[in-house]
């Protein structure tokens, strides 16, 4: 049997972030789930919902404000600086929009080599050379290297972030939503060429998206996050095949179906009602004012996060009642 080990825990993890002097969001609020190595985890919410931050945060990119990350058994928020460098190498992150994450005024060559001249990885030819392999994985070539950012569409502007992100040799990027600021068409080839950067690299993405339409095509398992709780947490195809929690539900019956006859037999889920504040969320089930199955437990008590199948994890005080 194949052991599974953990790269990545993330045990109770907080960041609130100060709006006034007594006033705080709470982008992330009591968090913990693990990461295996050579695992891919979704992690999918409305926008707000904290996962970039929880991304950030695991990443050291924020403090926490509690809780704790375990990266291969170290706890990087207990790293003093100059302690950081070797986690720093071993985790990247590729970011939304490959628009403005790339310095406009740097060639496609500074831009991916910036990342071994920091780590002292290559120097002179043999740097040269590594940035024209980089940029063959990723399907551009190496007349690109002198060019800039502005030169390339969308989709090749992803695939040089990726490079960047590659060029250190990592262990884990969070995939902070990559696709989303790219056409429908460009979408599944960056997908299929980070699944492919998987297996031949062996790596471990958190794949963060605001919608779980891609997310079940790269993801093991899918984290689903509501309002700075994580309320259903489950494998891939136990979440699309017996989603759970009523947000679940409510974010599968918005994906498209290919076939129009089944489209429109499909029933879609439509939100009402106000998402509370982030700064003073209700006491109990943060989802309730929007939730059509509320009862009054679900406004007292905040319902945790707990096993209901083998691998099936969910925040609801009446999961499977309905
Ligand atoms: Fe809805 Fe209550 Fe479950 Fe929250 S705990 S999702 S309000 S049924």
């Amino acid at each position: 049997m194949q052991t599974v080990e953990v790269l990545i825990e993330v045990n109770n993890l907080k960041k609130y972030f100060r709006v006034g002097r007594n006033a705080f969001v709470k982008a992330v609020d009591d968090v913990s789930f693990n990461i295996c190595k050579g695992e891919t985890l979704g992690l999918v919410g409305e926008s707000g919902c904290g996962k970039t931050t929880c991304g950030k945060t695991i990443l050291g990119l924020y403090s926490t404000t509690d809780g704790e990350v375990i990266f291969d058994g170290v706890n990087i928020h207990a790293l003093r600086p100059n302690e950081k460098t070797e986690f720093t190498k071993r985790a990247q992150i590729i970011f939304q929009d490959p628009y403005s994450s790339l310095n406009p005024r740097m060639t496609v060559g500074d831009i991916i080599g910036e990342g071994m001249d920091i780590h002292h990885l290559y120097k002179g030819k043999e740097r040269e050379e590594k940035v024209f392999e980089l940029l063959n994985t990723v399907g551009l070539n190496k007349e690109h290297v002198n060019r800039f950012p502005h030169e390339f569409s969308g989709g090749q502007r992803q695939r040089i972030g990726i490079a960047r992100a590659l060029a250190i040799e990592p262990d884990f990027i969070v995939c902070d939503e990559p696709i989303s600021a790219l056409d429908v068409s460009i979408q599944a080839q960056i997908v299929n060429l980070l699944m492919e950067l998987q297996r031949s690299k062996d790596l471990t993405y958190l794949f963060i998206a605001h919608n779980l339409s891609m997310i079940k095509y790269i993801s093991d398992r899918v984290g689903v996050m509501y309002l700075g709780n994580l309320v259903e947490l489950t494998t891939s195809a136990e979440l699309y095949d017996n989603p759970l929690h009523p947000y679940t539900r409510a974010l599968l019956s918005a994906i498209p179906i290919p076939d129009p006859q089944e489209e429109r037999r499909k029933q879609r889920i439509t939100l009402h009602g106000e998402i509370p504040s982030s700064i003073n969320p209700p006491p109990g089930c943060r989802f309730a004012s929007r939730c059509q199955f509320a009862k009054e437990i679900c406004t007292r008590a905040m319902p945790p996060l707990v096993e209901v199948d083998k691998e099936h994890f969910v925040a609801c005080h009446l999961a499977r009642q309905f």
